[in-house]
């Protein structure tokens, strides 16, 4: 079965001569898009930290705003759909979309009202009664086994509720599910501004930095960062590491880290992540010193040590002074930072130290003039603790997709929008989710 879209509406077509126009992703892009009286379904990533039911840092919701401004200025109504968490295809109360929705209110000063479920009766009629200017938020769509699987049908009901199809969620952009993939071979699809931003950030830092270029990876665990700082073994000047990640690094090099958080099955990884970088003439800066405390908790006892002589029952938690100023000055030069973890279990506030220090160190280089990309929750969240966000070339709010992106591997979300100019119906051709998990998984091919 296939779904056939609505007829593009009377006098509706491409504003802006899409021929060559100029995007970083190479997409179509909303620049291409005349949305007036059209009826936009836009996924955004409203995937956002909750607490007691209110939304506890809505950066991707802000984030989001730019493309829903532009979509209802040019007179389109809007259907946005995002998933939150991971409620497996069941509804958890806990994971509704409510508190999103406020906070969008809030920003936008006007009403976003959701829908009791993504699909239903009641969804048809709400999307259906939406004037230009509108807008409305399907429930998670998480709720659905369909959306996970990229199911066909489930895609299609998603599909009837928009003329065009706009992916702005650059969060999920890595996940082929019905609401990012399967949506967009139904429809019209363009890419918007957020997803556009991203891509831009990212792939500027990959294909052209100004040096040297910064690396700095913190945060608790090196699983899950191991492809991603293979990848920048080979793009950047200089690597700083922080975290339980150090603490990994710091085994790999022959320390030994007491009761501090490392992962044993990584440090093999780690090893070669070190001999690659010793190859390619890449400086690694790891800790010197570091602050380590009797437990990982609020008010316990605490003391800086040497990391040659890390005290066996104690548990490493921040960087040292030593090593702090190790950074700055290792810094000092570097025109391109690439910032991913806190430096430390800055939770704790006697614990975040060289985290705030850093965040202090990157707002003054980007001041001077230095790009600073800073991707990941809690990075992000220590820097906002200070107020330093917005000094930032480019907070990345991608998480899973960054990484991915910056590992250097095709995002199913944006392989299936069409390339730029291409005329309005252009459709991509359906490709099935499996297929393009596999493609997006597939190790990239050796050179023989
Ligand atoms: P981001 O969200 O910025 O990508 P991560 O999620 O990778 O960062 O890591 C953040 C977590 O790492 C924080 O909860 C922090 O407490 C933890 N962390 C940082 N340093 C250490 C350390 N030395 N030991 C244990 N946990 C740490
Ligand atoms: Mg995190």
């Amino acid at each position: 079965m296939r779904f056939v879209p609505r007829p593009r509406p009377e006098g509706i077509g491409p504003r802006r001569i899409a021929t060559s126009f100029e995007s970083a992703t190479g997409k179509r892009t909303i620049h291409e898009l005349d949305a007036r009286g059209q009826r936009v379904l836009l996924r955004v990533d409203f995937n956002v930290p909750l607490s007691d039911g209110k939304v506890v840092d809505d950066s991707r919701i802000r984030a989001s705003i730019p493309t829903i401004k532009a979509l209802l200025e040019d007179g389109a109504s809007i259907v946005l759909a995002s998933h939150l968490g991971r409620p497996d295809g069941k509804v958890v109360d806990g994971l509704r979309l409510r508190p999103a929705a406020e906070r969008l209110a809030h920003h936008l000063k006007m009403m976003v009202p959701t829908t009791g479920d993504a699909l239903g009766v009641g969804t048809d009629d709400a999307v259906n009664r939406l004037r230009p200017g509108e807008l409305l938020l399907l429930e998670n769509v998480r709720f659905h086994v369909g959306e996970e699987k990229n199911d066909p049908a489930f895609a299609a009901r998603l599909a009837s509720y928009g003329d065009v199809f706009v992916n702005d969620a650059f969060g999920t952009a890595h996940r082929a599910h019905a609401s990012t993939v399967g949506v967009a071979g139904l429809l019209p699809s363009y890419v918007g501004l957020l997803m556009e931003s991203e891509v831009e950030a990212l792939s500027n830092l990959l294909d052209k930095p100004a040096r040297p270029f910064a690396a700095i990876v913190g945060g608790g665990k090196v699983s899950g960062k191991v492809a991603v700082l293979e990848a920048l073994i080979k793009k950047v000047d200089l690597l700083v590491l922080g975290g339980g990640v150090a603490n990994t690094f710091l085994v790999a090099s022959g320390r030994s880290v007491g009761k501090s958080l490392y992962e044993s099955k990584m440090v093999e990884h780690a090893r070669r992540i070190l001999k690659l970088a010793a190859e390619r003439g890449v400086k690694v800066l790891l800790p010197v010193d570091g602050v380590v405390a009797k437990e990982v908790t609020r008010g316990t006892e605490f003391k800086v040590v040497s990391t040659e002589k890390l005290p066996a029952s104690w548990h490493m938690v921040d960087l040292g002074p030593d090593s702090i100023n190790a950074v700055r000055d290792a810094l000092g030069p570097v025109k391109t930072i690439l910032w991913n973890g806190p430096l430390g279990v800055f939770e704790i506030p006697a614990f975040g130290t060289a985290t705030r220090e850093l965040a202090k160190l990157a707002a003054e280089k980007a001041e001077a003039g230095a790009t600073v990309v800073v991707g990941g929750g809690d990075s992000i969240a220590a820097l906002q603790q200070l107020n330093l966000a917005g000094k930032m070339t480019h907070l990345s709010t991608g998480g899973g997709a960054s990484l991915e992106f910056l590992e250097g591997r095709e995002l199913p979300g944006l392989a299936v929008i069409p390339t730029s100019g291409s005329p309005y119906e252009t459709l991509p051709i359906i490709w099935h989710a499996s297929a393009v998990e596999k493609k997006a998984k597939a190790p990239a091919k050796k050179s023989s």
